[in-house]
Protein backbone atom coordinates (compact mmCIF):
# COMPACT_ATOMS: atom_id res chain seq x y z
CA UNK A 1 0.00 0.00 0.00
CA UNK A 2 1.34 3.53 -0.79
CA UNK A 3 0.22 6.79 -0.25
CA UNK A 4 0.46 7.60 -3.82
CA UNK A 5 -2.77 4.85 -4.73
CA UNK A 6 -5.30 7.20 -4.32
CA UNK A 7 -3.77 9.53 -7.19
CA UNK A 8 -5.49 7.65 -10.06
CA UNK A 9 -4.26 7.95 -13.56
CA UNK A 10 -0.56 9.71 -13.30
CA UNK A 11 1.57 6.39 -12.66
CA UNK A 12 4.15 8.19 -15.09
CA UNK A 13 4.87 11.09 -13.73
CA UNK A 14 4.76 9.21 -9.94
CA UNK A 15 7.34 6.90 -11.67
CA UNK A 16 9.28 10.19 -12.66
CA UNK A 17 9.54 11.65 -9.57
CA UNK A 18 10.44 8.58 -7.86
CA UNK A 19 13.71 8.40 -9.84
CA UNK A 20 14.51 11.32 -9.46
CA UNK A 21 13.97 11.01 -5.83
CA UNK A 22 15.96 7.94 -5.64
CA UNK A 23 18.95 9.82 -7.61
CA UNK A 24 19.05 12.19 -5.20
CA UNK A 25 18.30 14.47 -8.56
CA UNK A 26 15.20 16.21 -7.23
CA UNK A 27 14.62 19.72 -8.33
CA UNK A 28 14.44 23.13 -6.05
CA UNK A 29 11.57 24.08 -8.42
CA UNK A 30 8.83 22.25 -10.86
CA UNK A 31 6.19 23.58 -12.76
CA UNK A 32 3.49 21.21 -12.71
CA UNK A 33 1.10 21.84 -16.08
CA UNK A 34 -1.75 20.11 -17.64
CA UNK A 35 -5.75 20.45 -17.69
CA UNK A 36 -7.52 21.49 -14.94
CA UNK A 37 -8.91 19.05 -12.07
CA UNK A 38 -6.91 16.25 -13.32
CA UNK A 39 -5.13 16.07 -9.71
CA UNK A 40 -1.80 18.16 -9.90
CA UNK A 41 -2.32 19.66 -6.20
CA UNK A 42 -2.97 16.75 -4.50
CA UNK A 43 0.37 15.20 -6.27
CA UNK A 44 2.07 18.21 -5.22
CA UNK A 45 0.50 17.59 -1.71
CA UNK A 46 1.54 14.06 -1.65
CA UNK A 47 5.61 15.14 -3.12
CA UNK A 48 5.16 17.36 0.11
CA UNK A 49 4.31 14.88 2.16
CA UNK A 50 6.90 12.24 1.67
CA UNK A 51 9.14 14.72 1.61
CA UNK A 52 9.01 15.71 4.99
CA UNK A 53 7.82 12.35 6.04
CA UNK A 54 10.36 11.19 9.23
CA UNK A 55 10.29 7.27 8.88
CA UNK A 56 10.47 7.00 5.03
CA UNK A 57 12.21 3.99 3.16
CA UNK A 58 15.32 5.67 2.13
CA UNK A 59 14.47 7.82 -1.16
CA UNK A 60 11.20 5.99 -1.57
CA UNK A 61 9.05 8.98 -1.55
CA UNK A 62 6.65 7.25 0.65
CA UNK A 63 4.79 8.85 3.18
CA UNK A 64 4.02 6.28 6.29
CA UNK A 65 1.03 8.80 7.16
CA UNK A 66 1.40 8.12 11.26
CA UNK A 67 4.88 9.87 11.66
CA UNK A 68 4.76 13.30 13.92
CA UNK A 69 5.72 14.92 10.56
CA UNK A 70 2.49 13.12 8.63
CA UNK A 71 0.28 13.77 11.11
CA UNK A 72 0.91 17.48 10.87
CA UNK A 73 0.98 17.53 7.00
CA UNK A 74 -2.64 15.96 7.55
CA UNK A 75 -3.31 18.36 9.67
CA UNK A 76 -2.99 21.37 8.16
CA UNK A 77 -0.70 22.28 9.82
CA UNK A 78 2.90 21.43 8.87
CA UNK A 79 4.96 24.40 9.95
CA UNK A 80 7.48 24.26 6.63
CA UNK A 81 4.41 23.55 4.32
CA UNK A 82 3.21 26.93 3.17
CA UNK A 83 0.37 27.00 -0.13
CA UNK A 84 -1.29 29.31 -1.97
CA UNK A 85 -3.37 30.79 -4.87
CA UNK A 86 -5.80 32.39 -6.39
CA UNK A 87 -8.61 33.75 -3.43
CA UNK A 88 -12.51 32.95 -4.16
CA UNK A 89 -13.82 35.75 -6.49
CA UNK A 90 -10.29 37.50 -7.36
CA UNK A 91 -9.13 37.45 -10.44
CA UNK A 92 -4.94 37.50 -9.32
CA UNK A 93 -2.69 36.11 -6.66
CA UNK A 94 -2.88 38.99 -4.24
CA UNK A 95 1.08 40.57 -3.67
CA UNK A 96 0.73 40.50 -0.26
CA UNK A 97 0.72 36.25 -0.16
CA UNK A 98 4.23 36.32 -1.61
CA UNK A 99 5.80 39.25 0.25
CA UNK A 100 3.36 40.05 3.17
CA UNK A 101 0.74 43.06 3.59
CA UNK A 102 1.90 47.08 3.24
CA UNK A 103 2.78 47.23 6.82
CA UNK A 104 5.12 44.24 6.97
CA UNK A 105 6.22 43.56 3.67
CA UNK A 106 9.11 41.26 3.73
CA UNK A 107 8.08 39.84 6.46
CA UNK A 108 5.41 37.69 6.00
CA UNK A 109 4.25 35.83 2.58
CA UNK A 110 5.47 32.84 1.00
CA UNK A 111 9.10 34.50 -0.26
CA UNK A 112 9.63 35.40 3.95
CA UNK A 113 8.78 31.92 5.13
CA UNK A 114 10.67 30.27 2.07
CA UNK A 115 13.65 31.98 3.63
CA UNK A 116 13.17 30.84 6.76
CA UNK A 117 14.97 28.06 8.58
CA UNK A 118 12.86 24.75 8.67
CA UNK A 119 11.44 24.01 11.80
CA UNK A 120 10.00 20.57 11.94
CA UNK A 121 12.24 18.73 9.22
CA UNK A 122 14.79 19.56 6.94
CA UNK A 123 13.12 21.64 4.46
CA UNK A 124 10.94 23.85 3.50
CA UNK A 125 8.28 23.48 0.92
CA UNK A 126 5.47 25.80 -0.92
CA UNK A 127 3.02 25.25 -3.42
CA UNK A 128 1.35 28.20 -5.44
CA UNK A 129 -1.30 26.86 -7.12
CA UNK A 130 -2.93 28.72 -10.27
CA UNK A 131 0.46 29.66 -10.90
CA UNK A 132 -0.70 31.70 -14.36
CA UNK A 133 -2.76 34.06 -11.98
CA UNK A 134 0.48 36.00 -10.38
CA UNK A 135 0.75 39.71 -10.85
CA UNK A 136 4.49 41.03 -12.50
CA UNK A 137 5.01 42.34 -8.85
CA UNK A 138 4.67 38.76 -7.16
CA UNK A 139 6.45 37.09 -10.45
CA UNK A 140 9.40 39.00 -9.61
CA UNK A 141 10.01 38.59 -5.99
CA UNK A 142 9.35 35.05 -6.44
CA UNK A 143 12.13 35.05 -9.24
CA UNK A 144 14.32 36.32 -6.83
CA UNK A 145 13.76 33.35 -4.41
CA UNK A 146 14.13 30.78 -7.49
CA UNK A 147 17.25 32.89 -8.27
CA UNK A 148 18.91 32.07 -5.09
CA UNK A 149 16.76 29.17 -3.45
CA UNK A 150 16.91 28.23 0.49
CA UNK A 151 18.98 25.33 0.29
CA UNK A 152 16.67 22.22 0.62
CA UNK A 153 13.73 24.17 -0.35
CA UNK A 154 10.91 22.50 -2.84
CA UNK A 155 8.50 25.34 -4.85
CA UNK A 156 6.07 23.70 -6.85
CA UNK A 157 3.98 25.72 -9.61
CA UNK A 158 0.70 24.48 -10.81
CA UNK A 159 -1.27 25.90 -13.76
CA UNK A 160 -3.12 24.87 -16.78
CA UNK A 161 -1.90 27.85 -19.03
CA UNK A 162 2.06 27.85 -18.37
CA UNK A 163 2.52 29.50 -21.43
CA UNK A 164 0.76 32.33 -19.42
CA UNK A 165 4.03 32.14 -16.76
CA UNK A 166 6.92 34.12 -17.44
CA UNK A 167 9.77 32.62 -19.59
CA UNK A 168 11.91 34.18 -16.85
CA UNK A 169 10.29 31.88 -14.11
CA UNK A 170 9.39 28.73 -16.59
CA UNK A 171 13.14 28.35 -17.00
CA UNK A 172 14.08 28.26 -13.78
CA UNK A 173 11.19 25.26 -12.64
CA UNK A 174 11.81 21.91 -14.10
CA UNK A 175 8.36 20.92 -16.00
CA UNK A 176 6.11 18.01 -15.27
CA UNK A 177 3.35 17.52 -17.64
CA UNK A 178 0.15 16.23 -16.65
CA UNK A 179 -2.36 14.23 -19.12
CA UNK A 180 -5.68 14.28 -18.85
CA UNK A 181 -7.16 11.67 -16.84
CA UNK A 182 -7.73 8.04 -17.88
CA UNK A 183 -11.44 7.08 -18.85
CA UNK A 184 -11.38 4.28 -16.91
CA UNK A 185 -9.77 6.02 -14.10
CA UNK A 186 -12.27 8.92 -14.05
CA UNK A 187 -14.82 6.47 -14.08
CA UNK A 188 -13.87 4.79 -10.93
CA UNK A 189 -13.03 8.10 -9.44
CA UNK A 190 -16.78 9.77 -10.17
CA UNK A 191 -18.43 6.24 -8.95
CA UNK A 192 -16.26 6.56 -5.84
CA UNK A 193 -16.89 10.08 -4.82
CA UNK A 194 -20.74 9.84 -5.20
CA UNK A 195 -20.95 12.24 -8.74
CA UNK A 196 -22.71 9.35 -10.35
CA UNK A 197 -24.64 6.24 -8.75
CA UNK A 198 -24.21 3.78 -11.90
CA UNK A 199 -22.13 2.56 -13.80
CA UNK A 200 -23.78 4.11 -16.98
CA UNK A 201 -24.36 7.43 -15.84
CA UNK A 202 -20.63 7.52 -14.41
CA UNK A 203 -19.37 6.53 -17.92
CA UNK A 204 -21.69 9.38 -19.50
CA UNK A 205 -20.34 11.92 -17.18
CA UNK A 206 -16.72 10.54 -17.59
CA UNK A 207 -17.11 11.10 -21.51
CA UNK A 208 -18.59 14.75 -21.38
CA UNK A 209 -15.66 16.23 -18.95
CA UNK A 210 -12.63 15.37 -21.03
CA UNK A 211 -10.22 13.83 -18.45
CA UNK A 212 -11.11 16.43 -16.21
CA UNK A 213 -12.10 15.49 -12.55
CA UNK A 214 -13.22 19.23 -11.97
CA UNK A 215 -15.37 19.18 -14.56
CA UNK A 216 -17.26 15.82 -13.65
CA UNK A 217 -17.48 17.81 -10.66
CA UNK A 218 -19.56 20.71 -12.20
CA UNK A 219 -20.86 18.39 -14.17
CA UNK A 220 -22.96 16.48 -11.96
CA UNK A 221 -23.89 19.23 -9.66
CA UNK A 222 -25.52 22.52 -10.05
CA UNK A 223 -25.75 24.20 -13.25
CA UNK A 224 -24.61 21.60 -15.45
CA UNK A 225 -26.65 18.65 -13.96
CA UNK A 226 -30.03 21.14 -14.72
CA UNK A 227 -28.68 21.12 -18.39
CA UNK A 228 -28.23 17.53 -18.75
CA UNK A 229 -31.75 16.85 -17.66
CA UNK A 230 -33.15 19.65 -19.42
CA UNK A 231 -31.62 18.18 -22.38
CA UNK A 232 -32.40 14.43 -21.72
CA UNK A 233 -35.98 15.24 -21.45
CA UNK A 234 -36.47 17.58 -24.22
CA UNK A 235 -34.98 15.37 -26.57
CA UNK A 236 -36.45 11.99 -25.41
CA UNK A 237 -40.12 13.30 -26.54
CA UNK A 238 -41.04 12.87 -30.24
CA UNK A 239 -41.20 16.24 -31.13
CA UNK A 240 -39.10 18.45 -29.97
CA UNK A 241 -40.68 21.89 -29.28
CA UNK A 242 -38.52 24.53 -30.08
CA UNK A 243 -41.03 27.38 -28.69
CA UNK A 244 -40.41 25.74 -25.45
CA UNK A 245 -37.12 24.55 -25.43
CA UNK A 246 -35.25 27.85 -26.94
CA UNK A 247 -36.17 30.21 -23.80
CA UNK A 248 -35.80 27.63 -21.27
CA UNK A 249 -31.99 27.30 -22.87
CA UNK A 250 -31.44 30.57 -23.40
CA UNK A 251 -32.44 31.34 -20.09
CA UNK A 252 -29.54 28.88 -19.22
CA UNK A 253 -26.89 30.60 -21.09
CA UNK A 254 -27.64 34.13 -20.18
CA UNK A 255 -27.45 33.30 -16.55
CA UNK A 256 -23.57 32.31 -16.67
CA UNK A 257 -22.91 35.96 -16.36
CA UNK A 258 -20.85 38.08 -18.81
CA UNK A 259 -20.26 37.23 -22.53
CA UNK A 260 -17.27 34.97 -22.41
CA UNK A 261 -19.25 32.75 -19.87
CA UNK A 262 -22.30 32.81 -21.97
CA UNK A 263 -19.99 31.69 -24.71
CA UNK A 264 -18.70 28.82 -22.66
CA UNK A 265 -21.94 27.96 -21.49
CA UNK A 266 -22.78 27.22 -25.53
CA UNK A 267 -20.01 25.02 -26.12
CA UNK A 268 -21.29 23.20 -23.01
CA UNK A 269 -24.51 22.93 -24.42
CA UNK A 270 -23.48 21.56 -27.68
CA UNK A 271 -21.27 18.93 -25.47
CA UNK A 272 -24.10 18.01 -23.63
CA UNK A 273 -26.46 17.29 -26.75
CA UNK A 274 -24.38 15.33 -28.97
CA UNK A 275 -23.54 13.08 -25.43
CA UNK A 276 -26.91 12.77 -25.36
CA UNK A 277 -27.52 11.78 -29.19
CA UNK A 278 -24.37 9.41 -29.13
CA UNK A 279 -26.47 7.74 -26.15
CA UNK A 280 -29.70 7.44 -27.73
CA UNK A 281 -27.86 6.16 -31.17
CA UNK A 282 -26.07 3.69 -29.05
CA UNK A 283 -29.66 1.96 -28.16
CA UNK A 284 -30.36 1.89 -31.60
CA UNK A 285 -27.47 1.19 -33.61
CA UNK A 286 -29.00 -1.37 -35.97
CA UNK A 287 -30.70 0.53 -38.35
CA UNK A 288 -29.14 2.72 -41.14
CA UNK A 289 -32.01 5.50 -41.21
CA UNK A 290 -31.22 6.07 -37.42
CA UNK A 291 -27.35 6.53 -38.14
CA UNK A 292 -27.42 8.70 -41.03
CA UNK A 293 -29.44 11.27 -39.32
CA UNK A 294 -27.39 10.85 -36.29
CA UNK A 295 -24.53 12.27 -38.52
CA UNK A 296 -26.20 15.04 -39.92
CA UNK A 297 -27.73 15.98 -36.17
CA UNK A 298 -23.73 16.27 -35.40
CA UNK A 299 -22.83 18.10 -38.28
CA UNK A 300 -25.14 20.43 -36.91
CA UNK A 301 -23.64 21.01 -33.67
CA UNK A 302 -20.33 21.23 -34.84
CA UNK A 303 -21.16 24.00 -37.01
CA UNK A 304 -22.61 25.54 -34.73
CA UNK A 305 -19.67 25.52 -32.90
CA UNK A 306 -17.71 26.97 -34.86
CA UNK A 307 -20.51 30.22 -35.34
CA UNK A 308 -19.79 30.21 -31.85
CA UNK A 309 -16.06 30.83 -32.47
CA UNK A 310 -17.22 33.50 -34.91
CA UNK A 311 -18.98 35.60 -32.03
CA UNK A 312 -22.42 34.79 -33.62
CA UNK A 313 -25.04 36.77 -31.43
CA UNK A 314 -26.43 33.84 -29.05
CA UNK A 315 -29.99 34.34 -28.95
CA UNK A 316 -29.63 33.73 -33.01
CA UNK A 317 -27.75 31.08 -32.89
CA UNK A 318 -29.50 29.00 -30.30
CA UNK A 319 -33.01 29.90 -32.33
CA UNK A 320 -31.65 28.39 -35.66
CA UNK A 321 -29.77 25.46 -33.80
CA UNK A 322 -32.56 23.93 -32.10
CA UNK A 323 -35.15 24.27 -35.30
CA UNK A 324 -32.55 22.28 -37.14
CA UNK A 325 -32.02 20.02 -34.13
CA UNK A 326 -35.98 19.54 -33.73
CA UNK A 327 -36.24 19.44 -37.60
CA UNK A 328 -33.89 16.69 -37.65
CA UNK A 329 -35.52 15.07 -35.21
CA UNK A 330 -38.96 14.53 -36.75
CA UNK A 331 -40.18 11.54 -37.27
CA UNK A 332 -37.14 9.71 -35.72
CA UNK A 333 -37.62 8.12 -32.36
CA UNK A 334 -34.35 8.37 -31.08
ZN1 LIG B 1 5.48 9.78 8.01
Amino acid sequence: MSHWDTLLGHDRVIDQMKRACERGRLSHAYLMSGPAGVGKKMFARKLAQALFCQTPETGSLEACGHCPNCKRFQAGSHPDYYEIGCPEGKKSIPIELFVGSDDHRGREGLCYELSLKPMASDRKIAVIDDAHLMQSESANSLLKTLEEPPPKSLIVLITDRDEAILPTIRSRCQFVRFQPLPHSELVSLILSLGYAVHESQAEALARLSEGSLENARELSQGRLRELTELVASSFGQDRVNPLKLVPEILGWIESAGESTAQRQAAVWLLKVISEDLRLRLRRNVTETVLVDNYHQRLNRLRDAEQQIQEMMPIPLWLEGLIHDLARLSRGVHA
